[in-house]
C-alpha cells in the first residue's frame, strides 16, 4: 500500500491534486471537507453538526472527524493505497491516524505539503467561491479564520510527521501541470518501496 497525505493551508489546491494523484497511482481519494460536505446535503445528523462549525472557519471536534473518517477507509479494503486530502488537520487526528493503520499493518508512507502564500490563498478561495457554491469560499473573514486556524492548530501536523523524517515541502505556485509534476517527483520513489 502506498498512504500519503496531501497538506496545506485551505486553498493551497490540495483537492485539485489529490484527484489527479489518485488516478495516477491507483489510490482511494478521501476528503475530509468532501465527506462532511455530503452529509451536509443530505441533511444528516452529522451533517447538521458539521455545518456549524464549517460556517464559522472553525475545525469539526476530532471525534466525529476521526469516527467518519475511520468507516471511509474500512469502507475500502480493496484499496492499494489511500490519499488523504484534508485530514489529518490537528496531532489528535494524526495520531488517530497512525493508530488506524497500524492496526491494519500500514503506515503513512509520506506527508506532502503544498506551500502557497497566504495573499495568493485568499484571491484563489474567494474566486472558487464564485463557482463552488461553497458559503465558507465567499466571505473573506471565515476564509482569514481558516487560515488563522491552520496555523494554530493545523500546522503542528507537519513538525509531527517530520519528526519520522516524513514531511515534505513542495512549491504549491504555479500552474496545475507544474506542480503536479513536483508532486510526481516525491511519490515515484516511494512507489517502488511500497
Ligand atoms: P476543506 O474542504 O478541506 O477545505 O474543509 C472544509 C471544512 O470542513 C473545514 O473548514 C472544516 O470546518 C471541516 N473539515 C474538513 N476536514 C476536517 C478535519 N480533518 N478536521 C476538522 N474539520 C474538518
Amino acid at each position: 500500500m502506498l498512504n500519503l497525505i496531501l497538506f496545506g493551508p485551505p486553498g493551497s489546491g490540495k483537492g485539485t491534486q489529490a484527484t489527479k494523484l489518485a488516478e495516477q497511482f491507483g489510490l482511494v481519494h478521501i476528503s475530509t471537507g468532501d465527506l462532511f460536505r455530503y452529509e451536509i446535503g443530505n441533511d444528516t445528523p452529522l451533517g447538521k453538526e458539521a455545518k456549524r462549525y464549517m460556517d464559522q472557519g472553525q475545525l469539526c471536534p476530532d471525534t466525529v472527524t476521526i469516527g467518519m473518517l475511520r468507516a471511509k477507509v474500512e469502507r475500502h479494503p480493496e484499496a492499494g493505497g489511500f490519499i488523504f486530502d484534508g485530514f489529518p488537520r490537528t496531532v489528535a487526528q494524526a495520531k488517530a491516524l497512525d493508530r488506524l493503520l497500524t492496526g491494519m499493518n500500514e503506515q503513512v508512507d509520506a506527508l506532502l505539503a503544498l506551500e502557497v502564500p497566504e495573499d495568493e490563498i485568499t484571491g484563489r478561495l474567494l474566486e472558487r467561491g464564485k463557482t463552488s457554491g461553497r458559503s465558507d469560499d465567499q466571505d473573506e473573514a471565515i476564509i482569514r479564520n481558516r487560515f488563522a486556524v491552520y496555523q494554530a492548530e493545523t500546522s503542528p501536523v507537519y513538525d509531527y510527521y517530520d519528526k519520522s523524517a516524513k514531511a515534505n515541502r513542495i512549491d504549491g505556485v504555479g500552474s496545475i501541470p507544474d506542480i503536479l509534476g513536483r508532486l510526481v517527483a516525491e511519490i515515484e520513489p516511494l512507489k517502488q518501496l511500497s
